[in-house]
């Protein structure tokens, strides 16, 4: 199998005033297309802040990221804005949903975003047919209308991972998707994630501390001290 996604000796410090917090020491994972690997580690040795660096939503101070063995962190902003809306999809432990909209409204959001609004009054019925899809897809084709206050835990992150579908990603990256759920809606969630990785052969990095979730994966690595290791599940 070939490497989709890869980080090479990625470093990370975040500056608190005068001192440096180094996170990440030169951490070395890859992902190859259509693979699930699951990230465990504990609270603060820096899996969010790796997820991140991976997803272009931030730089690293050293190494480097790759697609399809071409380095992608260092391209210009634009490019970069492009491959964050297009190439990646995200999803967040507290989902991340605009309160104020409903679940539709939010999973046509992200058109809106890249398109640019006069694209979007012209498509928007076919970005609403869309958006309708996603949603029926993960199970919430009878929750379009309501808003975020009005769904479930595992609701709102069925509509996160249907937001986060719209752009056709090729990449999901999941920082605790079912960090905020029961053990049930969780595996549900986890069954959902699992399903879109065969039939669209998506990629994913997912962030968990719950080994029962990791052990579902294709591969675990754990991260400790700023750096990856590979990580053998126990047979339990
Ligand atoms: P994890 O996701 O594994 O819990 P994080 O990547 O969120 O860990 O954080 C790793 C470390 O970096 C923690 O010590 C955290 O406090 C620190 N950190 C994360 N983000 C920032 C930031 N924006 N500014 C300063 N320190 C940060
Ligand atoms: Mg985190």
């Amino acid at each position: 199998m070939t490497t989709h996604i890869a980080a090479l000796g990625l470093c990370k410090s975040y500056r608190k005033g005068k001192i440096e917090v180094p996170v990440l020491h030169g951490v070395d994972m890859e992902a190859s297309r259509g693979e699930l690997v699951a990230v465990i580690g504990a609270s603060g040795s820096g899996k969010s802040t790796m997820l991140h660096l991976l997803g272009l939503l931030d730089q690293p101070d050293g190494g480097r990221v790759e697609l399809d063995g071409r380095r992608i962190d260092d391209r210009p902003d634009r490019e970069r804005d492009l491959m964050r809306n297009r190439t990646f999809g995200f999803i967040f432990q507290f989902y991340h949903l605009l309160p104020e909209l409903t679940a539709l409204e939010n999973v046509m959001m992200p058109h809106l975003i890249r398109s640019g609004l006069f694209a979007y009054i012209k498509e928007r019925k076919a970005i609403r047919r869309d958006a309708e899809e996603m949603l029926e897809r993960v199970g919430l084709g009878h929750r379009l209308t309501h808003q975020p206050s009005e769904l479930s835990g595992g609701e709102m992150q069925r509509a996160a991972i249907a937001r986060a579908l719209v752009g056709r990603p090729e990449v999901l990256l999941a920082d605790e998707p079912t960090g905020n759920l029961d053990a049930a809606t969780g595996q549900g969630v986890l069954e959902l994630l699992r399903d879109l990785n065969r039939e669209r052969g998506l990629t994913m990095i997912l962030v968990t501390h719950d080994q029962q979730i990791a052990n579902q994966a294709d591969r675990v690595v754990r991260l400790a001290e700023g750096r990856i290791e590979e990580w053998v599940p126990a047979l339990v």
